[in-house]
């Protein structure tokens, strides 16, 4: 039997290179895309596209949307679910801890391990990788070790493992991977601004922006014009940030 791993869809880079790999692997995928009252909602129907993508390749992928909009309010008041605005500047800036989802990729993960139990599989995926270590704390490799161990105990009978590829890696690190690869990266959505076009300023705007920079290529899902934006937002906010640590 082919194993079938569970994994986490964003929509976003990582989850996408994820998904590409898994199916190149020959693996077929369930992948399981939250809900969870996200202002970046267009990110779940990029994910729908991607999946339709994915098939027309050739690939087995099952997907579903989780609702999980319901608890919303218990975990969440900060940027990418409440009002709060969404802040510009580099992830590393302390202002960007208005994005952290408390405990959202525990609550995400611990679901894809009970669905990997229901369907008689033994893996579950997720994109985490080095860049995001700063300040989202379920994205690191402790965190991953933890969870792996505790869902282990908590499935015991029927064990499943938590499996991060790429958490020793960058997110442009990732994206080489997923260039190699042919990820259609014009199909993903990273920014946390809910609106048509990315906002190009965001923290994920501009890592998105450093990772296709340092692979030396254009952003597909930018027109050529958004990409002049996006590299002149990236430059200004680099020039700040070296002129911070320096003052520092
Ligand atoms: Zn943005």
């Amino acid at each position: 039997m082919i194993p079938m791993p569970v994994m986490i869809l964003s929509g976003g880079l990582d989850s996408t290179t994820l998904l590409w790999k898994l199916c190149l692997e020959g693996k077929r995928v369930y992948a399981l895309t939250f809900d969870y009252g996200q202002r970046h909602r267009r990110e779940i129907e990029h994910a729908k596209k991607i999946v339709k993508k994915a098939k027309e390749v050739g690939f087995e992928v099952y997907h579903e949307v989780v609702d999980i909009s319901s608890i919303s309010h218990l975990i969440s008041s900060g940027a990418l679910t409440g009002n709060e605005s969404v802040p510009h500047g580099f992830y590393t800036d302390e202002r960007q801890k208005v994005t952290v989802v408390p405990n959202r990729n525990m609550i995400m993960l611990s679901i894809a391990a009970g669905y990997a139990v229901k369907m008689g599989e033994s893996e579950v995926y997720y994109a985490a990788h080095k860049s995001d270590y700063a300040i989202y704390p379920d994205c690191r490799k402790e965190f991953v070790k933890a969870l792996d161990s505790a869902i282990y105990l908590a499935t015991i009978f029927t064990p499943v493992e938590l499996k991060a590829p790429f958490v020793d890696m960058t997110k442009a690190e990732v994206v080489s991977l997923g260039l190699k690869l042919k990820v259609p990266y014009e199909l993903t959505w990273s920014c946390y601004e809910g609106r048509d076009r990315p906002c190009l300023k965001c923290g994920t705007c501009l890592e998105r922006t450093e990772a296709f920079l340092l692979n030396k290529v254009k952003d597909p899902l930018l027109t050529e014009s958004e990409w002049e934006i996006a590299v002149k937002e990236y430059r200004k906010y680099e020039k700040e940030d070296k002129q911070k640590t320096i003052s520092n």
